[in-house]
C-alpha cells in the first residue's frame, strides 16, 4: 500500500514537492488544501486529485473523514505551521511539517504534544538527511575519517526578493536565520550528533533596506558543543552561498553546495592531499524524505527527524537571537 499525502499550502515549495511523488515508491499525492480555488483546480487537474479531495482552509478539518489521507504535509508560511499541525493531528492524521518547525519553542512543544495525544507521528522536512552526500559526510565525521572533528564551518544564504511573507516577521518569525541559516545550524547538529551548550551571535542588518524593516539580514553565530567541537556559522539574506566544512585533526570534508536541492559536490583533504569524492544518488532527497515517513507509518517506526529535532533547532535559534540582542554569550542547559 502507498501512503496518501495531503499538501497544505500550494506555494513554490509545495509545487516542487508535488512533482516528486512520481519518484516515490511508497507515497502518493491524494489531496490538496489551498485558499485559492484556481490553484486547487489547476493542481487538481495536473495530478488527478478529484474535487472531493480538494479542500479550502475553512473546510480543512473535514479531512478527518477522508480515509485516503494518511499524512498532512504542512508547507505554509512559518507562523501557520503550528495551527495546521495541531488541526491535522486532531483530524487523526500523521504530520510532515516544513522547516522551521514553527516560530517559537512554545509552539514546537504544543505541536509535539498534539501529535502525541492523537497517537500520530510528526516529522520535520529536514530533507538533507535523505541526501547521499550529506549522509556520507555524517558517516565520515562520525568515523573520524579526517581525525576527530574540531571545527565546523557552515555558510548559508540567498538574496531575498522583496515583498514576500519571509520578510514580514508576523508570518516568518524572523529573517535569514529562520529560513536559510537553519541549514547551517541543523548541519552542525547532524554532523556532530550533539546539541550545542553555548551560543554567541552578532547581527548585521541594514535597516534602511526596505526588505529588512522587520527581519534580520546577516546573523553569524558561534556554537560550542559538549565534546569541545566549535562551529562557526553564517546566515544571510543578501548573498548566495551554501556550504559546510568539517575540520578534523587530520584534514577536512567539504560540501559545496551542501544543502541545495541538487548538485552536491564533496572534497576531502587528508594526508596533505585534496580530492573530489563522488557518491551515487539513486533517489532524490525529496522522494527519499517522503518515502522515509511513509515507511515509518507502514512499519510503525520513528522518523529520523521527528518534531524533537525541530524543537532542538528552535531552542538554539531563540538563544542565537537572544545572544545577538543582548550582546552576550548564552548557555543552553
Ligand atoms: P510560498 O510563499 O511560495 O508559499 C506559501 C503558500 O502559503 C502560498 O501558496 C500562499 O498562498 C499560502 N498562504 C496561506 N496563508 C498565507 C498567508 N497568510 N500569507 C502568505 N501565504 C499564505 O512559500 P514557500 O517557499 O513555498 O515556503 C513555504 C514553507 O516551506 C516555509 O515554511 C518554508 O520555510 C518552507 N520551505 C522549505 C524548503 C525546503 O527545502 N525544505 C524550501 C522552500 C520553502
Amino acid at each position: 500500500r502507498k501512503i496518501g499525502y495531503a499538501i497544505v499550502g500550494l506555494g513554490r515549495y509545495a509545487e516542487l514537492i508535488m512533482s516528486k511523488f512520481a519518484e516515490c515508491d511508497q507515497s502518493r499525492l491524494v489531496a490538496l488544501v489551498s485558499g485559492t480555488p484556481e490553484k486547487l483546480t489547476r493542481f487538481g487537474e495536473k495530478y488527478g486529485i478529484p474535487a472531493s479531495h480538494r479542500y479550502s482552509y475553512a473546510d480543512f478539518d473535514r479531512i478527518r473523514d477522508n480515509p485516503d489521507v494518511d499524512v498532512v504535509y504542512v508547507i505554509l508560511p512559518n507562523a501557520l505551521h503550528a495551527e495546521y499541525t495541531v488541526r491535522a493531528a486532531k483530524a487523526g492524521k500523521h504530520v510532515m511539517c516544513e522547516k522551521p518547525m514553527a516560530v517559537s519553542v512554545a509552539e514546537c512543544r504544543t505541536m509535539i504534544a498534539a501529535c502525541r495525544a492523537a497517537g500520530r507521528k510528526l516529522m520535520i522536512g529536514y530533507r538533507s538527511r535523505f541526501e547521499p552526500y550529506n549522509q556520507l559526510a555524517i558517516d565520515l565525521a562520525k568515523k573520524g575519517f579526517v581525525g576527530p572533528t574540531r571545527i565546523i564551518t557552515a555558510d548559508h544564504g540567498f538574496n531575498a526578493q522583496p515583498n514576500q511573507w519571509r520578510l514580514d516577521r508576523k508570518w516568518s518569525g524572523g529573517g535569514s536565520l529562520m529560513d536559510i541559516g537553519i541549514y547551517s545550524l541543523n548541519a552542525t547538529r547532524y554532523l556532530t550528533g550533539e546539541d550545542p551548550v553555548e551560543v554567541s551571535a552578532i547581527e548585521s542588518t541594514d535597516r534602511s533596506d526596505p526588505r529588512f524593516a522587520t527581519v534580520e539580514d546577516r546573523i553569524s553565530f558561534l556554537l560550542r558543543f559538549p565534546s569541545g567541537i566549535e562551529a562557526t556559522c553564517v546566515s544571510s539574506y543578501s548573498s548566495n552561498h551554501n556550504m559546510y566544512r568539517v575540520t578534523g585533526t587530520q584534514g577536512w570534508i567539504e560540501l559545496e553546495p551542501a544543502t541545495a536541492y541538487e548538485g552536491q559536490a564533496m572534497r576531502i583533504r587528508r594526508d596533505g592531499r585534496t580530492e573530489a569524492q563522488s557518491v551515487p544518488v539513486p533517489k532524490g532527497q525529496h522522494a527519499g524524505q517522503l518515502d522515509h515517513f511513509a515507511g515509518c507509518i507502514l512499519n510503525g517506526t520513528d522518523p529520523l527527524v521527528p518534531g524533537e529535532e525541530g524543537l532542538a533547532d528552535m531552542r538554539v535559534i531563540e538563544a542565537i537571537y537572544r545572544s545577538a540582542r543582548e550582546g552576550r554569550r548564552i548557555t543552553l542547559g
